[in-house]
């Protein structure tokens, strides 16, 4: 081959590349009680795409909480189950005492009495309240989707995918590097849609994780009653947040934090960070105020550093 046949190979063969790795195959997946965007760029990208989507409704049947088909009623029930059944659950316990039991995986009965598996949205009676915080029913609704975004990316670094972004219904999962290194910025949805326009900044595969009160809510006189519980007072969480964003290397560790933060509220939130190593968050109040850890690499507004 002569040098320009060579040359103009190659360059065909580098656009062909770029075609490629600008592209990303693209799927949409309605999965435990949301919807999914997958994003996955590489040569066989939709065959990824399904394959994350077979993976994402095999989780679901297997951890949905309102189904005997579950693992979680074979567990109740005190059937075997599988080992990563018993990891999985040996990890939310370990995630509910590092929070002080602000994320507690045994809420079933609480999210049911007010209505939020089916829809018959009610304020309980203290009465019901009582007997609902007596009777510890798994429910792992706070870290599924951060479960299965760790989980996803496992699959992804198997199947040698080049890079993904998986919007898991509010649970952002980065998968590998952008071309130069460049970070993913992930925008930041605005709780009361007063016109932030907030982005964090995460380098690699990165869980980031957002539990907002504006995500499942219902309106009773004038009152927001949202779906993350206060585990001690049997409410809704009345920390004075909106929403927490959680950046961490851990996908599930991320959603149980950013559960376990909501309830906490930003001092208390603040607090459990500076004794932490291993994740970042930004706190959005419910007037509007944003703060941040020192490490989150937030753009796009204003916000005050919390710093160790
Ligand atoms: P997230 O959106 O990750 O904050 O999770 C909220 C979901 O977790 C709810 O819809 C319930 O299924 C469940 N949940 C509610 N309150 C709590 C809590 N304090 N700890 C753990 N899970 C909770
Ligand atoms: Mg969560």
């Amino acid at each position: 081959m002569g040098k320009r046949a060579l040359a103009a190979a190659l360059a065909a063969l580098l656009l062909a590349g770029c075609a490629v790795q600008q592209t990303p195959a693209e799927k949409t997946v309605f999965c435990m009680d949301t919807v999914m965007e997958l994003r996955v760029w590489g040569r066989d990208g939709q065959t990824a795409c399904d394959a994350l989507e077979d993976a994402l409704l095999e989780m679901d049947r297997t951890w949905n909480a309102s189904s005997e088909a579950s693992a979680l009623a074979a567990y109740q029930a005190g059937e075997p189950v599988s080992q990563e059944a018993q990891d999985v659950l040996a990890r939310v316990q370990a995630l509910k005492e590092r929070t002080g039991g602000a994320f507690d995986p045994q809420l079933y009965r609480l999210t049911e009495a007010w209505g939020f598996f089916s829809g018959d949205y009610r304020v309980p009676t203290p009465a019901e309240i009582q007997a609902a915080l007596a009777d510890p029913v798994y429910d792992l609704g706070g870290v599924i989707k951060g479960y299965a975004g760790e989980k996803l990316a496992a699959l992804l670094s198997e199947l040698e995918v080049d890079r993904a972004v998986l919007n898991l219904g509010g649970n952002v999962q980065t998968y590998g590097e952008k071309p130069g290194g460049e970070p993913w910025q992930i925008a930041l949805q605005d709780p009361r849609g007063a016109g932030q326009n907030l982005v964090v900044s995460v380098t690699g595969t990165m869980a980031v994780v957002t539990s907002g009160d504006y995500q499942r809510y219902f309106e009773l006189d004038g009152v927001r009653y949202h779906h993350i519980m206060d585990p001690w007072t049997g409410y809704p969480a009345d920390s004075g947040l909106a929403s927490v964003t959680v950046i961490c290397a851990d996908g599930m560790t991320a959603d149980a934090l950013s559960t376990a933060l909501f309830v906490l509220g930003l001092e208390e939130g603040t607090a459990l960070w500076r004794a932490s190593e291993d994740f970042e968050a930004v706190f959005i109040l419910t007037d509007g105020q944003v703060y941040a850890t020192q490490g989150a690499a937030l753009s796009g507004g204003k916000y005050q550093v919390i710093s160790r």
